[in-house]
């Protein structure tokens, strides 16, 4: 069995499908799980972008209350100056604070103990926009107004981004004066914003165009940048809070959910391989076992020997083609059918049902096999040797029965005929027995039957002279004998038409190959032989010419031979072999002979009993009749050829015969 033209194809298309399908699938949820962890780490920046915008916001009110309170001091108990000096101890993000009046004049100014003072390069006006801009929006709002950042150069080279506050000094609801703090927005940046936002982010303020004013945080590390942006709306300013993060890592591994996928994903695809290979094994298993099934079937069908297999109920499972064409029902029919089977003759049922059931209840049927007779589907019947054996499953439990019938009815035909040529040949033996005998009276006989009618015929003619004397003494007596005379040639006659009878033989003679009549002879031969446990050897060619003889009688003489070589090989002779031959013997001009011979390996022929050997009646054998080398010689010289015996060498006898060739 091989695969269907097509399915392995698409087989294969399948298999690429899943493959692409499960790629596409596991490429996805990587990409997804990417897009995932990226916007977790844009929103948490964002989330930080916040919180750092609302630190600030919350710390710079919280300046702005602790100006205030610097206002209501006391000059007389705290001098002002001092009273800044000890805030900016505490502030670091302020540089200078001043107190200014009205006009925004700077009436005292204090600056940061942290570093030189910052406006010393180039001083500090009265009309210096930004804190103009700052006190106008303070003046306007009675509250604190920023100005506009600006950048400040030091002696060092650098410079400073500076944002200045302005607050108003209130005294029953009028202006006074101003306090006036400059702002370091790096310094707020620095102080103001949780440390845990700024220790692995970058925080930096810009205008709104994107330039940088002042940065605080890590420095950049990594490929990736993500950047929240966040504005800082102060009375009087506006500024954008810039938050950047970096990512160190590759993008694609940078979380569990991600190297969970990656992990599902290498599974699956290991899966995947491992299923692929186990197909491939499949593949290959299943192919071994479409050739090991077409290799069996194919055997099954050719088998001579009917298979048959039934379940434990007795129904068939399976039968090849030799037992339905036994039978003569196909396997469709057969396939399934219970008990009776279909092919159980009728009158059989009984018994074989019996037989089944004995079988049924565990009884194993002999190992060599049953006789049985089946009935063809055309109702002839014939005779069948069934060979049973338990049908064992897998799991090694008994599931029925395997059958291999033999049909053997052509070898009890053959049986039966060699059965019955033996009893013709037999019956052909007795007769040419009798006829020997009937032949050696009648040989015997004559002579006496002649001697009686001569003494007859010289009494007759001494009778007619005695007649002439006395007649009525000569009449009657002369009757008396020639009577018995008549009746000795009548006796006579009657022993030649036997003798006749007998030797009419002549007229059955036929041009026989010899191989035809060792082929008559041995079936015979080879039953007797393997009876008393002799090893027969043939030896004649196949193209050896035809002899004329009587075919019957000829194969009996070789029976003869053959039986009397085989009985002379006792029990104490070892290596028991008996030769038939044929070979063409010396010829003359007028006729071509062909020699016959029977040989044995027996203790030979002693000399006193070589000499009686054809003598009639003479045997050694409890048994025998001592006619048998006699017939023989009788039927041979009848041919024309001549019976004789030689001694064997190492041991033995052989006897050989001639006859003529056709
Ligand atoms: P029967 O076989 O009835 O005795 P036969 O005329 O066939 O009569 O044989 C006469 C005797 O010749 C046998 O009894 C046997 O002693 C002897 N004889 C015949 N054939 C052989 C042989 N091949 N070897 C030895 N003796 C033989």
């Amino acid at each position: 069995m091989r695969w269907p033209v097509g399915r392995l194809p698409r087989r294969w298309a399948l298999w690429g499908l899943l493959v692409l399908l499960v790629l596409a699938m596991l490429s996805t949820l990587v990409w997804l799980a990417g897009r995932y962890e990226i916007s977790q780490v844009q929103s948490r920046i964002e989330r930080d972008a916040a919180d750092a915008v609302s630190d600030i916001r919350v710390a710079l009110l919280r300046n702005v209350q602790t100006l205030q309170t610097l206002q209501f001091v006391d000059p007389s108990q705290r001098p002002w100056p001092k009273a800044a000096a000890a805030l900016l101890r505490d502030h670091r993000e302020w540089l200078r604070l001043e107190q200014r009046d009205v006009d925004l004049r700077v009436v005292t100014a204090v600056d940061t103990p942290f570093r030189s003072p910052v406006f010393a390069v180039f001083g500090r006006t009265a009309g210096q926009p930004e804190v103009v801009q700052a006190c106008a929006v303070a003046r306007r709002q009675s509250g604190p107004g920023y100005g506009v950042s600006n950048y400040v150069p030091q002696k060092d080279g650098l410079g400073l981004e500076i944002m200045d506050l302005c607050l108003p000094v209130l005294v029953d609801g009028h202006i006074t004066g101003y306090t006036v703090v400059s702002y370091a927005l790096s310094e707020i940046l620095a102080g103001m914003v949780g440390p845990q936002l700024t220790r692995s982010q970058e925080v930096s303020f810009t205008e709104s165009d994107g330039t940088r004013l002042a940065k605080f945080g890590m420095p950049r590390r990594g490929t990736r940048v993500f950047t929240a942006q966040q504005l800082l709306d102060l009375p009087g300013h506006a500024m954008v809070l810039r938050m950047d993060s970096w990512r160190a890592a590759p993008d694609v591994f940078p979380n569990v959910l991600t190297a969970l996928v990656t992990a599902m994903a290498i599974a699956l695809v290991t899966v995947l391989i491992m299923l692929g290979r186990d197909m491939r094994r499949r593949q290959r298993v299943e192919s071994d076992l479409a050739d090991a099934l077409a290799f069996r079937k194919a055997m099954e069908d050719s088998l001579v020997t009917g298979l048959r297999a039934r379940d434990t109920q007795g129904r068939i499972t399976y039968v090849n083609p030799a037992f339905c064409e036994m039978v003569g029902f196909s396997a469709k029919e057969l396939l399934g059918h219970g008990m009776p089977a279909p092919y159980w003759p009728p009158e059989m049922i009984d018994e074989y049902g019996q037989r089944q059931a004995l079988r049924l209840a565990g009884n194993a049927p002999p190992r060599e096999g049953v006789e049985s007779v089946f009935m063809h589907k055309n109702g002839q019947h014939m005779a069948v040797m069934i060979f049973e054996a338990p049908l064992i499953n897998a799991q090694g439990q008994q599931t029925g029965w395997m059958s291999a019938v033999l049909n053997i009815s052509e070898q009890r035909r053959v049986e039966e005929m060699s059965r019955a040529s033996q009893e013709r040949l037999q019956a052909t033996a007795r007769l040419a027995m009798v006829g020997e005998m009937a032949s050696l009276l009648s040989h015997e006989l004559n002579q006496p039957l002649a001697a009686i009618s001569s003494y007859a015929t010289g009494s007759m003619n001494l009778l007619q002279d005695l007649s002439q004397q006395d007649p009525s003494v000569g009449g009657m007596l002369s009757d008396a004998i020639e009577r018995i005379g008549q009746q000795a040639e009548r006796a006579g006659k009657v022993i030649k038409s036997v003798h006749d009878f007998v030797r009419r033989r002549d007229q059955a003679r036929e041009a026989v190959l010899p191989r035809t009549l060792f082929d008559n002879v041995m079936p015979l031969i080879t039953l007797q032989a393997r009876k008393l446990g002799v090893r027969v050897v043939l030896r004649c060619a196949n193209d050896l010419p035809a002899v004329l003889c009587d075919k019957t009688m000829v194969e009996q003489v070789l029976l003869n031979l053959a039986r009397n070589a085989m009985q002379a090989m006792t029990e104490d002779t070892r290596d028991k072999v008996l030769t038939l031959g044929a070979r063409a013997a010396a010829s003359n001009a007028i006729s071509r002979w062909m020699e016959f011979s029977v040989t044995d390996v027996g203790p030979g022929i002693a000399p006193d009993v070589a000499e009686k050997l054809f003598t009639p009646f003479f045997t050694t054998k409890v048994e025998g009749m001592g006619l048998g080398l006699s017939l023989c010689r009788t039927v041979v010289e009848q041919h024309g050829g001549l019976l004789s015996h030689t001694d064997n060498t190492p041991r033995g006898t052989v006897f050989s015969f001639t006859l003529p060739q056709a």
